[in-house]
């Protein structure tokens, strides 16, 4: 879904400018922040194509790039590596990152996956159960459970979305577990594979609480991410791993200052104001 050339260019540009500001901070330099401690950083996409004007969709060309770039720099990790470094049991190179894809769009079957494979490259997608096999109000396709089932045969780890991609936080406590615990017993069912990674739905801080936290743990899932902005540390709360969206539109060099923290900043906007932003502007399918 294309949004209006205003709305575009504001975002490219506040995006662009925190970046920059980052840059000419010298905040990038996040181990001056942390010591010397390694830190990393997990990368959100949702579509793959071409698509005019979108920041919900990145084409192949640039993505191909962006993989290409991490495999040279032996940068890309997989969920086990980021949980493992998370609990402290495994250390990773400064600057890793984990590329993860939301919503369960065919796209990451067909378009993005060959890519990742090419390069050798792990990843998860998030996929909302009650949308296999359907078409989004925008026309785009998601997976089959056909195509679900192929994922981890095409080197992605599957998680859950949820069920309908409703707030958790929002939903009576009953029906919040119930999605937790249908998506993951469908997805377990038709890859064969135990699910136990979640991305929360919208992900903001008005979609996720301490409760839906320990719901969560109740219901099998022992790596949960929000879509809020930050970096990654040991010691990290699994509960709520923040995440960097990637964006249909970002040149290069910006890819490259997102993965080194280019967007760590925005956690400050996630955090404060969060309260002004509507549901429809934290997310849109
Ligand atoms: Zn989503």
């Amino acid at each position: 879904m294309s949004v209006s050339l205003l709305r575009w260019v504001v975002k490219k540009t506040a995006r662009r400018a925190m970046v920059a500001a980052s840059v000419v901070s010298g905040s990038l330099g996040l181990r001056r922040l942390f010591g010397r401690v390694p830190v990393v950083r997990v990368l959100t996409y949702h579509r793959f194509g071409d698509a005019h004007r979108d920041p919900w969709c990145v084409d192949a060309a640039s993505f191909e790039a962006q993989m290409r770039w991490l495999a040279e720099r032996r940068l890309a990790v997989s969920l086990d590596d980021i949980e493992r470094f998370v609990r402290g049991e495994q250390d990773l190179p400064h600057g890793a990152v984990l590329v993860t894809m939301d919503d369960g769009f065919s796209s990451v079957l067909h378009i993005a996956a060959p890519i990742m494979q090419r390069h050798g490259i792990a990843s998860v997608a998030y996929v909302t159960t009650g949308f296999v096999g359907t078409v989004s109000a925008s026309g785009e396709r998601y997976l089959s459970w056909d195509e679900v089932a192929r994922l981890p045969a095409a080197g992605v780890t599957v998680g859950s979305h949820a069920h309908t991609h409703r707030s958790m936080a929002q939903l009576p406590p009953s029906d919040a577990f119930d999605e937790a615990v249908r998506s993951r017993q469908l997805l377990e069912q038709h890859t064969g594979r135990p699910v136990r990674s979640f991305a929360y739905p919208f992900g903001m801080r008005p979609d996720e609480s301490a409760a839906t936290a320990r719901m969560l743990s109740g219901a099998g899932y022992s790596t949960v991410f929000i879509a809020q902005h930050g970096a990654l540390q040991r010691g990290a709360d699994l509960a709520r791993l923040p995440r960097v969206k990637v964006e249909g539109g970002d040149p290069m060099w910006l890819f490259k200052w997102l993965c080194r923290g280019g967007m760590d900043g925005w956690k400050l906007f996630d955090d404060t104001l969060w309260k002004l932003q509507k549901p429809a502007l934290s997310e849109q399918r």
